[in-house]
């Protein structure tokens, strides 16, 4: 669980319903059994960004676009600050409460997506001295004893002798930026660093876009399936598909299949 914890649901480890702790736990057993044991997180490889820059040659991309408007009707029409499109389907990427802030979302997407639930964490970038090289840390324990919510949970240097460790603490309402860094402050003196810095403000995510235990119980993620392809229009997104890169991939992939 602390790992489970650290990864994804943070202070919600009594609510979270065990669904999403086994998908987690599932996307884990993925990798070998070296990579479980020392936790090392993957890094882009060598020409990561050339296969991008090759897909998008073959696509008509409109980047840097906010859609702040989208109609439904026999086709749909979708309006950003400076451009209006007309489509036959929509999907829709972007996290599903944006969704309700632009669209004319019927009844069942309203009761739907106005149940999603998220949290705050955030990522502190540090240059600390006295810390062992190549490391993932996991706070151990926490269940037994409790840590402030805004105490980081991970730690690992973002590459291997460059002294750069990422902290990964949670958020709730309360918490100031002023506590996430004397947290870090405090773990690292724990952990026998001597001194740190600061490598710019911390970065705040919204975080484990999820349903109560519940909803879950209710058949809401059915209701959710059911909801695909109606007005021509799909979801494919961190509620959808579960937090992660990978899942998210294969999510889409899935909805290609099944609609398209
Ligand atoms: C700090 C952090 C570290 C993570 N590390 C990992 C990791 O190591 N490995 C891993 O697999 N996963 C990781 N994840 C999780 C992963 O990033 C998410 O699961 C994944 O990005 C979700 O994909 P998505 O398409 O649902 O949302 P996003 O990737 O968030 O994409 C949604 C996009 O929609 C855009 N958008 C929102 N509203 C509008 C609008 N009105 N108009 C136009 N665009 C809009 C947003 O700007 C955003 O670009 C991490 C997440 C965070 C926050």
């Amino acid at each position: 669980m602390p790992i489970a914890n650290a990864g994804q649901f943070g202070y919600l480890e009594q609510e979270a319903s065990t669904a999403y702790v086994i998908r987690l736990l599932a996307l884990w057993n993925r990798c070998n059994f070296l990579k479980k044991l020392v936790l090392n997180m993957p890094q882009l490889q060598e020409g990561n960004q050339e296969l991008w820059n090759r897909l998008a040659a073959t696509h008509n991309l409109c980047l840097g676009q906010t859609i702040e408007h989208v109609s439904r009707n026999q086709t749909i029409l979708v309006k950003t600050t400076s451009n209006q499109w007309e489509f036959e389907r929509l999907i829709w990427t972007a996290p599903v409460d944006d969704f309700l802030s632009v669209a004319d979302a019927c009844t069942e997407e309203v009761e739907i997506f106005s149940r999603v639930r998220t949290i705050k964490r955030a990522v502190i970038t540090c240059k600390v001295e006295g810390l062992p090289a190549n490391i993932f840390y996991v706070i151990r324990n926490t269940l037994n004893q409790p840590l402030p919510t805004s105490y980081p949970l991970a730690i690992y240097e973002v590459d291997p002798g460059s002294k750069i460790y990422n902290f990964y603490p949670f958020m709730d309402e309360t918490t100031t930026v002023e506590e996430l860094e004397s947290n870090v402050a405090d773990c690292v003196k724990k952990l026998g660093g001597t001194q740190v810095t600061l490598m710019g403000q911390p970065l705040i995510w919204k975080w484990f876009s999820h349903f109560s235990a519940e909803d879950l119980k209710d058949g809401i993620y059915q209701r959710l399936e059911m909801l695909q392809g109606n007005q021509n229009t799909y979801f494919a997104n961190g509620m959808t598909a579960g937090v992660s890169v990978p899942y998210g991939m294969e999510y889409a992939a899935y909805l290609v299949e099944r609609f398209f």
